[in-house]
């Protein structure tokens, strides 16, 4: 018996819930119930984060969270309660089937059955964003191997528990060498465990248009944060069903499965709601706590159901459906359905797997870390960049001198040219001498005669060789 955590939310949350739980309870799952309230009674009583303290001790305790949507209540400093709990509990992972139900859903994909798994924490979600200059803002893309590895590996686990056939990644590492470059590199390095599954690699743009136009060559997609974030929103529109998926947000001790639509609060309280999308939030769950036999049984009800076109109001069309259906009917006419396959619609076949197997990441051993030079970068607000290096030469020591400039990447100094355009954000390269040693002292000389010269530092980069290799940028055009 596992014990779940479940908030029936706001809206038409607590109808919704009622009904994934009848469902899944008469196909067997072996759950126990714990309830906890969040979100707006919890926010109006003057709780920022619309949950508390006890209800977290709850959720920790349990681990396995299964939540309606909530309502935000607009102003007043509410933090949204998704972002919080992904955050605090580590949910690294974020999991989006997508699938098409055609006929009985409109769509211009009819074979389309994907999932995108995007990392969850790190990326330009990390938050950290600084105004350098008058003109230049920044924020900074982590990409660490520990974020690669589980994400990488949660996406085959995932795809081995569920029959699926190939794992595909998608990154721009052609122009982020090293950020994703690193996502691309610890996924070459997993796919070679898991030799029965297909895997390969898309630049992002052309992928994300073939999975806009092609969505049935893809089995599972694996990306970084910003990209999944965009592209599984895609993929569920595609479906032409945003209404009816779940997704599942997945940490290394919790989990959180929800349905990706709202609490829809014009729709509460009148059993109209349709319930698929938290049961599918449901039975992502049930695959997760190994629980694989429950989850087929209640998925291939449940395209039983949509395919005999007994339909909630939502999706309910004339000569396609055959009966217009509330919440309440809808389950009991998916529980009738327990046992059966679709006959039209694909069945599923999860297997009856153990959950996931997912090792705590291992710090690997420490590479030779060797400094070799350093960027520092100058609030200049002249033009012409030949000027600038005159004035940032004077910085040079018997030991260091300055190599390049660069303007938002691209070298302007030596050698540029006068067509590219300079904002006031300069990268200042100085290495050493005659590939002599370089110390970390040379960087604060560097510094402190910057500043008895004026000269504007606004921040600093060391740049490294790990094990031999580069481990920096080149300016583009070097
Ligand atoms: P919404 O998803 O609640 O509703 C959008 C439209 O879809 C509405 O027309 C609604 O009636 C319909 N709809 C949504 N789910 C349905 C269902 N299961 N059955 C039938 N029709 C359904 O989005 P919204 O109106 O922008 O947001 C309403 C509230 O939900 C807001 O307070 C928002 O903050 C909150 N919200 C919560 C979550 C969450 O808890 N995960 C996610 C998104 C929005």
């Amino acid at each position: 018996m596992r014990k779940i955590t479940i908030a029936k939310g706001d809206g038409i949350g607590p109808e919704i819930m009622d009904a994934t739980l009848k469902i899944i309870l008469a196909a067997g799952a072996n759950i126990e119930i714990e309830e906890i309230e969040v979100g707006e009674k919890v926010y109006l009583s003057g709780n920022t984060s619309g949950i508390s303290e006890a209800s977290w001790d709850v959720i920790r305790r349990n681990k396995i969270f299964l939540k309606a949507p909530i309502t935000t209540p607009q102003g007043g400093g509410y933090k949204s309660l998704n972002v919080t709990t992904r955050k605090f509990l580590g949910l690294y992972a974020n999991v989006r089937p997508c699938m098409s139900l055609h006929p009985y859903v409109s769509t211009k994909h009819p074979i389309m059955d994907l999932v995108i798994i995007r990392e969850n924490e790190e990326d330009l979600y990390a938050g950290i964003e600084h105004q350098q200059t008058d003109e230049v803002v920044q924020c900074l893309k982590l990409i660490s191997r520990p974020g690669c590895e589980k994400i990488v590996r949660y996406a085959f686990e995932y795809a081995k528990q569920q029959n699926r056939k190939k794992v595909t990644c998608f990154t721009k590492d052609n122009i982020m060498k090293q950020t994703d470059g690193l996502f691309h590199k610890v996924f070459d390095e997993i796919a070679a465990e898991y030799p029965s599954i297909e895997n390969e690699h898309w630049i992002i743009d052309i992928g994300a248009a073939k999975m806009a136009e092609t969505p049935e060559m893809f089995d599972v997609i694996v990306m970084p944060n910003l990209y999944g974030d965009i592209l599984s929103d895609v993929a569920a529109q595609i479906t032409g069903s945003v209404g009816m998926a779940g997704s599942s947000n997945i940490g290394e001790t919790c989990a959180m499965f929800e349905a990706i639509h709202g609490s829809a609060p014009r729709r509460a309280g009148q059993n109209l709601a349709n319930p698929s999308g938290l049961l599918q939030g449901a039975i992502l769950m049930l695959n997760h706590i190994g629980q694989s036999e429950v989850a087929e049984k209640v998925q291939n009800a449940w395209l039983k159901t949509i395919e005999e076109g007994i339909h909630t109001y939502d999706i309910y069309k004339e000569g396609t459906s055959t009966a217009k259906v509330g919440t309440k009917e809808f389950a009991d006419a998916v529980i009738k359905n327990l046992g059966e396959k679709p006959s039209l619609l694909k069945p599923v076949n999860f297997g009856n797997t153990a959950a996931l197997n997912l090792p705590k990441y291992q710090r690997k051993p420490a590479q030779k870390k060797v400094l070799v030079g350093v960027d520092l970068f100058v609030h200049w607000s002249e033009s012409n960049p030949n000027e600038l290096a005159a004035i940032v030469q004077k910085l040079e020591t018997a030991e260091v001198s300055l190599s390049m400039i660069t303007n938002r990447g691209i070298k302007v100094w030596p050698n540029g040219f006068e067509e590219t355009f300079c904002t006031d954000h300069w990268r200042c390269r100085f290495k050493p001498k005659n590939n002599a040693a370089f110390e970390k002292t040379s960087i604060l000389n560097l510094l402190e005669s910057a500043l008895t010269q004026n000269i504007d530092i606004i921040k600093t980069e060391n740049l490294y060789e790990f094990d031999g290799i580069s481990a920096y940028s080149l300016g583009q055009g070097q």
